[in-house]
């Protein structure tokens, strides 16, 4: 079972999202810390990951707040994730989605193939209802279609596969 130290940069930030981990499966399991793990930074070229920190430590997530002027939202690889809180982040589960998205490529989960694995996941019923949603012009890049994808990686990572 993939185990992470989860550090929340302030004491405001583990207040507020600490209780909505719970919607992450227990088969990830999280040590809860306040404050900056030892980060990096990717290439300062690249302007998506200009100040984006990133845990050195292995098994190492980093949940920090707008005060650091990153621009991409989250990252995760290699055994470490980094999730960005933004100032129009006002929905609490869909940052523990986010950072259950980063967790998942931190274990190389393909946490970004929702759309594209899509007849691997779907049941027969989330089928009809994935037809209609996009009939209707609606994005299905929403939580509620997120939280079934991040199951079902989680379950087949549960079993061992990649
Ligand atoms: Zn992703």
């Amino acid at each position: 079972m993939p185990h992470f130290d989860l550090f929340f940069k302030t004491e405001e930030l583990r207040r507020r999202l600490e209780p909505h981990l719970r919607l992450i499966p227990s088969f990830f399991e999280f040590t809860i810390r306040t404050g900056t793990p030892e980060v990096r930074y990717f290439d300062q070229k690249d302007p998506m990951w200009k100040g984006f920190p990133f845990p050195v430590p292995e098994k190492t997530v980093y949940v920090f707040d707008d005060a650091i002027p990153a621009r991409a939202l989250g990252g995760g690889m290699d055994k470490r994730a980094s999730i960005r809180v933004t100032r129009d982040d006002h929905d609490d589960e869909a940052i523990a989605l986010r950072i259950w998205h980063e967790v998942l490529h931190a274990i190389g989960q393909p946490a970004d193939d929702m759309a594209k694995r899509a007849g691997e996941w779907q049941s027969v019923s989330d089928r009809l209802m994935w037809t209609a949603w996009q009939s209707l012009s609606r994005s299905v890049d929403v939580p509620f279609w997120h939280r079934k994808f991040y199951e079902w990686l989680t379950e087949r990572a549960a079993e061992g596969q990649a």
